[in-house]
């Protein structure tokens, strides 16, 4: 026994997975939740000294396993980045307001890259002494935009005392991360964590509101955050315009049951029926109800071929392969995974290798035909791939017209997050906390 050579504790760190060809292994960074709990079981069997287990372990698991006396204790290294206030939050009884980490490895892999650490969610991390702090006189604010960078913008300076009217054009806060949650339900979390801190705080919140110079004017803003997001545009490529081709922004409003001109134009009756029933009856407000119906049904066929090798294109192949799609993705880019950090593009693209999603990077001559599409590989060598449905998932830039129109009216504004380029969810958060900053100094 290990205790008889003086062994005080054991940490059950790593489990390595050995053999079938898998390319990676769970480390004691796993991105599969609870991956080292059966070993910690296992090993606590096994001795009467204290086990730490640890690795993606959400904290009503902790308690459930710490209480079956399969481990002793549960260290958490990621959630205390995300949020360092998580022991006192649970020592409440509320686990709801621990701001959640979404697994995105953004920490790692600045350590990987030899940089302090950061975190996409908690953009106080490594910059506590920038943190934007209370003064003693509230400002009126108004933000343009009802996205992460939005929500956490409003958030933060509503808790700081400022007087805060948040306008979203759309009837429901969220914005791109509504997609990208659906994509990747860890980002879920971080959605109704804004929610509930905005809910919770005395921002005024209006929906279905386009920031109008009549708007602004009524308001008398000291300040104005934009943060509009970029804009998505169909890029340049023969056969784009075919009508089982799809947009990025095609593709949100499908899932999301929205509608517009362009979709309407494009999908069938059918599917147009059962998102407006989704629609009406609230079915595609409920991102969880529409990450599960989707397995069962989605307006799209068996074979779906990508353009677009980065973090949304990525998410969106694995998303789909998951729904039993065959997934191919076709980029001019080099290599893929832009837009998602180190460690997540290492295991995610070895992951949709192992599933035997295709990946051609380096492409070139794209274009889409009725039933295909086809491409010139980096080897000059020509390719066909069927195809029922293509989606272009790419062409995203930034759109600052709403903020330096404003700023040329007089106004003091910052623009952040996607409208400024795209930076995903953290330099949504990241923009939130710079404003903030800036603001209150
Ligand atoms: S950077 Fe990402 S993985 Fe790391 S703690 Fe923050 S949310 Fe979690």
């Amino acid at each position: 026994m290990v205790e008889a050579e003086g062994v005080d504790a054991i940490t059950v760190s790593a489990y390595h997975e050995t053999g079938q060809g898998k390319l990676h292994s769970e480390s004691n960074i796993p991105h599969i939740e609870n991956a080292h709990l059966p070993a910690a079981a296992k090993i606590r069997s096994e001795v009467n000294i204290p086990v730490i287990a640890l690795g993606r372990v959400e904290a009503h698991t902790a308690d459930r396993v710490i209480g079956k006396g399969e481990a002793d204790f549960i260290a958490m290294g990621r959630k205390l980045l995300a949020d360092p206030h998580l022991p006192n939050k649970l020592l409440r009884g509320a686990e709801d307001e621990v701001r959640p980490c979404i697994y995105c490895y953004t920490c790692v892999s600045a350590i990987y890259g030899g940089t302090h650490t950061r975190c996409a969610v908690n953009a106080d991390l490594s910059f506590e002494y920038q943190r934007p702090v209370a003064k003693a006189a509230p400002k009126r604010i108004l933000v343009i935009g009802g996205g992460p960078g939005g929500m956490e913008s409003a958030r933060r300076l509503a808790d700081l005392g400022h007087q805060v009217t948040l306008v979203e054009k759309s009837d429901r806060l969220g914005g791109t991360l509504r997609f990208a949650a659906l994509a990747y339900e860890p980002n879920e979390r971080l959605l109704n964590w804004l929610k509930r801190g905005i809910e919770e705080s005395s921002v005024d919140v209006r929906l279905n509101i386009e920031a109008t110079p009549a708007l602004v004017a009524e308001l008398k803003p000291d300040d104005i955050i934009v943060a509009t997001g970029a804009v998505r545009g169909m890029p340049d490529l023969p056969g784009s315009d075919l009508p089982h081709v799809y947009s990025g922004d095609d593709m949100r409003k499908l899932m999301l049951g929205e509608s517009s001109d362009d979709l309407r134009r494009k999908t069938g009756l059918m599917t147009r029926l059962a998102t407006k029933v989704g629609a009406m009856t609230g079915a595609t407000a409920n991102l969880d109800l529409v990450r599960k119906a989707t397995h069962a049904w989605m307006p799209l066929g068996k074979n779906i071929v990508i353009i677009g090798g980065e973090l949304v294109g990525i998410e969106l192949a694995e998303f789909l392969h998951e729904r039993g799609r065959h997934v191919t993705i076709v980029d001019e880019a080099p290599r893929f995974g832009k837009g998602l950090t180190l460690v997540r593009r290492m295991r995610i693209l070895a992951e949709l290798q192992e599933h035997g999603v295709a990946m051609q990077m380096g492409a070139s001559d794209i274009a889409v035909t009725a039933d295909a599409v086809t491409f010139t590989d980096a080897q000059g060598n020509p390719h066909q791939v069927a195809a029922d449905h293509v989606i272009v998932a790419k062409g995203a830039e930034g759109d600052m017209r709403l903020g330096e129109a404003l700023k040329a009216a007089g106004h003091k504004v910052q623009i952040i997050g996607d409208a400024t380029g795209i930076g995903y969810i953290e330099g949504a958060m990241r923009g939130a906390f710079e404003a903030c900053a800036a603001i209150t100094a």
